[in-house]
């Protein structure tokens, strides 16, 4: 497998995978979607809520703020040794939030959690309720690693999609319409020089839905379509956003050695059964 990497921003990825099978590529896929863990807050305690939001739907406002992850900080409190209910500074992270309107509405933001630890927000303008003037919160809350298989809190990677990399073949000499073809593209893969003569600009934005080869018209029958288009099922163009939580990289590593681990039990669970 050969990995190729086309654009690398904070929080998006855009990466080629090479030799590769639509089964692992799938599996890829899936694992950062629901098997990296992040943090997000799953114990919320109110000492006082008089925010015309109930205390169950602001836990749920807070749970969805995505927090900046520090994986190799924490454990998952399943396999943390403190066997605790609300954990401990191994396997929790934990906030305060404290807000009151005195005079006037106020919107309280997730910068408004005051972090005890480095886990923050990914960012401080995320609205999390309304008070209006007398109203008050205060609570504590407490953030612990969990998977997107769980809930969607837990989703490393808000987008993680492939598609088969794309491969357009063009027989210019045989099409009678090379504009019709231009103009049908909707990603713009053709374009046409000085001389009118139309070539392939962009081939990787090319979406595999063959209107240009619904559109093209041979000028000579015999000679077979003008434009093909294929899907090469051996490479992979990958497309990663994270929600902000984890680079968009370690996503994708952590993904790749959890199959490993995966891969890794399974053959010592075969290993153990033939022993028996
Ligand atoms: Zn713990």
């Amino acid at each position: 497998m050969e990995v190729e990497i086309l654009e690398e921003k904070a929080d998006s990825l855009r990466f080629i995978l090479r030799d590769s099978s639509p089964a692992f590529a799938n599996a890829l896929r899936r694992g950062m979607l629901a098997d990296v863990p992040v943090m997000a807050i799953e114990d919320v305690i109110f000492l006082e809520n008089a925010s015309v939001m109930y205390d169950e739907i602001l836990a749920h406002r807070l749970g969805l703020v995505p927090l900046k992850t520090d994986l190799d900080a924490y454990v998952p409190r399943e396999e943390c040794d403190c066997k605790s209910d609300l954990g401990c500074a191994k396997c929790t992270a934990s906030f305060v939030l404290e807000a009151e309107a005195t005079d006037q509405t106020i919107t309280v933001y997730s910068g408004d959690l005051k972090a005890a630890t480095e886990t923050v927000p990914t960012s401080d303008r995320i609205p999390v309720v309304k008070l209006a003037p007398g109203q008050k919160v205060k609570l504590e809350a407490y953030a612990r690693l969990g998977r997107g298989s769980e809930h969607a809190k837990w989703q490393a990677a808000s987008v993680a999609a492939y598609r088969y990399m794309p491969k357009v073949t063009l027989h210019d000499e045989n099409l009678s319409n090379p504009e019709d073809v231009i103009k049908i593209c909707p990603t713009r893969v053709f374009a046409s020089d000085s001389t009118r003569k139309i070539f392939i600009k962009n081939e990787l934005d090319c979406i595999l839905c063959n209107a240009c080869v619904e559109q093209a018209v041979p000028s000579d029958q015999k000679k077979g379509p003008p434009v093909e288009i294929n899907g090469d099922d051996t490479t992979f163009l990958f497309n990663v956003e994270s929600t902000g939580a984890l680079p968009p990289k370690r996503i994708v590593r952590e993904a790749g050695s959890l199959l490993i681990k995966r891969a890794e039990a399974m053959t010592a669970l075969v290993d153990a059964e033939q022993k028996k």
